[in-house]
């Protein structure tokens, strides 16, 4: 005798950007959340500071350069009446004009005195601490081999410190060819963003063929990059896609994919908003690791866990590798107004997850 037929009720596949999903065998699929993650100190300071401009000056108030690198943050200030330039001479004489957290040379500087500007100096303090051993080393005659990224904003704020005594760095492979004056006063310094294990790589080569190669007094390499590579790393190792949210120009959200697939993620991709999240990327996934780079406001981490929790990847388990409290003041020009206020961004706080 034949069984009657039995009606089971269909599962609900998930589906990204409106195609089916491959569930990943019967493994469950969730997040792996890594923390810290997203704003750093000096990004909080640098926006709030715009924002206290826009409040005290009114609009417009001019921006050079994005004042962080992330496209959704630029998009809100610039809603609220910030002006984003290129350099001062497009500064109306007379304006206010913020520098950004990457920070300027002097050049910049007495370029925005000669204007008449009224400027305010938003460069993040780990950036200028840089940006004085620069000056210090230069003063004592040392040849500075700055490893960062030519054309980066704050490689360029720092070299413009001591123009005559920097050369730049950019890979591991530069420092087996870059050529000194006297190999006796060579000194390191970097930009704040970089890849840690790439740094030191490049140190070492570095070292082989200067053996007297000074250190920088202290760390280069921020607390809040290297605090969110230590995170990355950790996720990767139990992870087979990461998801990086944070621009282009941004060097550390950039750095991020790169460790992750170095410590053991498959896949890693970068996104600026969750609509990049794409369907095939999740194909055969069970674990996806997610964090953010240091100029990404919380809520877009928020729309891509609510675009993988549509896709069935509901169970979201925090990574945690630190602890971060620190803050900084506003800007001299803006003190009255005293320190950020992390509080108030309800959505785009700094990581304390
Ligand atoms: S990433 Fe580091 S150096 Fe850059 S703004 Fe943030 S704290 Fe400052």
């Amino acid at each position: 005798m034949s069984s009657p037929a039995v009606s089971l009720p269909v599962p609900r596949i998930p589906r990204v950007h409106g195609r089916l999903q491959d569930i990943p065998g019967d493994r469950p699929k969730r997040v792996l959340l890594a923390s810290p993650r997203g704003y750093c100190a000096g990004v909080d300071r640098a926006v709030v500071a715009v924002e206290k401009a826009l409040e005290r000056f009114g609009a417009p108030v001019y921006v050079r350069k994005q004042i962080v690198h992330n496209i959704h943050v630029v998009t809100e200030l610039e809603a609220k009446g910030a002006i984003f330039v290129d350099e001062v001479d497009e500064v109306p004489p007379g304006a206010h004009v913020v520098f950004s957290a990457h920070g300027v040379s002097p050049a910049v500087v007495d370029a925005a005195a000669a204007r008449g500007l009224q400027a305010i100096d938003a460069t993040c303090p780990l950036v200028t601490k840089v940006h004085r051993e620069a000056v210090r080393f230069a003063r004592d005659d040392h040849e500075i081999l700055l490893i960062g990224h030519t054309g980066h904003e704050e490689v360029e704020g720092t070299a413009g410190e001591a123009p005559d005594h920097v050369t730049i760095v950019n890979s591991p492979a530069e420092a087996d060819t870059v050529v000194v004056r006297d190999p006796e006063k060579v000194v390191w310094l970097s930009q704040t963003t970089l890849s840690v294990d790439e740094t030191m790589e490049t140190v070492r080569r570095l070292r082989v063929r200067f053996p007297k190669l000074l250190d920088p007094p202290s760390d280069d390499i921020c607390y809040a990059t290297q605090n969110r590579q230590v995170a990355i790393k950790k996720v990767a190792a139990d992870a087979e896609l990461v998801i990086v949210v944070g621009s282009a120009n941004s060097s550390n959200s950039v750095r991020l994919v790169e460790v992750a697939l170095e410590h053991g993620a498959r896949a890693a991709y970068r996104v600026d908003y969750a609509d990049e999240v794409r369907q095939e990327w999740l194909e055969g996934v069970a674990t996806v690791g997610v964090t953010s780079g240091a100029s990404v406001p919380e809520v877009l981490v928020q729309d891509v866990l609510a675009e993988l929790a549509d896709a069935g990847y509901r169970d979201v388990e925090q990574v945690r590798t630190a602890e971060e409290d620190l803050m900084f003041s506003l800007p001299k020009e803006l003190r009255q107004d005293a320190v950020g206020r992390r509080d108030e961004r309800a959505l785009g706080g700094r990581s304390r997850a």
